[in-house]
């Protein structure tokens, strides 16, 4: 079965949720909090998880806008309490930021609250979806099924994983996982695929009592980005164009380096990446010129390799060994050695689109 860099990701931390006997349940964990008047952020506690994302939320006076709906359905429905807590406007519009699962997956859950919902992405999600992020789904109904009958064998057999024999508390523990794995499971059975109702190719404003909400497509993370820029707010919503880590490896290098350049020359003093923390003033600028800084690099080195004629491999390890990565490594994965693992599975898989991009041989 191939994956995605992002399914293998997502499946990793997929793996550890299963072990750790945690479910498609409420999750609990989801702060949400107002950090602009009318505009709340729900933040995920892990800004480098993959198989979730934040969500945010525009409370206007006559209906609310939530951009992106999340890969659990749980999640959302509790996003969807939380929301009618805040505020008894309808939410009336829901944003997909790209194709990617963990903004997408969930959608059917607001059809299901808000029949009469707009939900705005891309024109190629229509596409992308099914043809992309379908594959992951079925990549965990498959991982589930697997796990669930394995887990089956063990508890008939009483032993762990290790052939161990379990003692009382290990056999508990087992049933539960595996309880919790069913459930899972029928989570992620039950989920359908609800395409957007408004396929944009251009800028969308909607005016609002908080004032413009602009809905602006870009070509970066993916062939179908949507930006959302608050100017009266001053903030700006990036989906993973800018993330604390971006994934590279759906990306469209030369043109995402275009677009970081294009919004720092808009008007914001505060972002909220799809993963990762939200920035503010001279700190979310550092970031940004840092992530448009390992991009340049990317493309910089693939031209290089281009001219002396290195293929891809050796062009890939010129890139990884030069000493410009150094600094960038360390700011953007810092001490955590799972910021070091993402950045080291993410950053090549951009540099390889970096160079087929350089030598032209980049699918659409
Ligand atoms: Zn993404």
């Amino acid at each position: 079965m191939a994956f995605s860099i992002w399914g293998r990701i997502g499946l990793l931390a997929l793996g550890l949720v299963l072990l750790a006997s945690v479910g498609l349940g409420a999750d609990s964990d989801l702060s949400f909090e107002e950090i602009r008047p009318g505009i709340w952020a729900a933040l995920q506690p892990e800004p480098l998880r993959f198989n979730d994302s934040n969500s945010v939320v525009l409370v206007s006076e006559t209906d609310v806008v939530v951009i992106d709906s999340q890969a659990n359905p749980a999640t959302s429905r509790e996003l969807l309490d939380r929301i009618a807590k805040a505020t008894d406007k309808p939410v009336r519009y829901l944003v997909n930021t790209h194709f990617h699962s963990d903004h997408t997956r969930s959608n059917f859950v607001y059809r299901d609250r808000f029949p009469k919902i707009e939900i705005v992405g891309h024109r190629t999600l229509a596409e992308d979806v099914p043809a992309r992020a379908a594959p992951d789904l079925d990549g965990e109904l498959a991982l589930y099924r697997s796990e669930i009958s394995a887990g089956e064998e063990r508890r008939a057999k009483g032993v762990d994983r290790q052939g161990e024999a379990l003692d009382e508390a290990g056999r508990t523990t087992l049933a539960g996982q595996i309880e919790a794995a069913r459930e899972t499971l029928a989570g992620l059975e039950a989920i359908r695929w609800v395409a957007p109702s408004l396929d944009l190719t251009d800028r969308l404003t909607l005016h609002r009592s908080l004032g413009p909400i602009e809905i602006r497509p870009v070509h970066a993370h993916t062939r179908g980005d949507l930006i959302v820029y608050l100017p009266r707010a001053r903030v700006l919503v990036t989906g993973d164009v800018l993330d604390d880590l971006p994934f590279g490896g759906h990306g469209y290098i030369g043109d995402w380096v275009s677009v970081l350049t294009e919004l720092e020359t808009l008007d914001w003093d505060l972002f909220i990446p799809g993963h990762g923390r939200i920035r503010r003033a001279a700190e979310a600028r550092a970031h940004l010129a840092t992530v448009r800084s390992l991009f340049e690099l990317m493309l910089s080195v693939a031209r290089q390799a281009k001219a002396s004629g290195q293929d891809l491999e050796a062009a890939r390890a010129t890139f990884l060994a030069s000493e410009a990565l150094v600094p960038l490594r360390s700011t953007l994965a810092g001490d955590d050695p799972l910021g070091a693992r993402v950045f080291d599975d993410f950053v090549p898989a951009g540099f390889e689109r970096a160079f087929l991009e350089v030598t032209g041989r980049l699918p659409d």
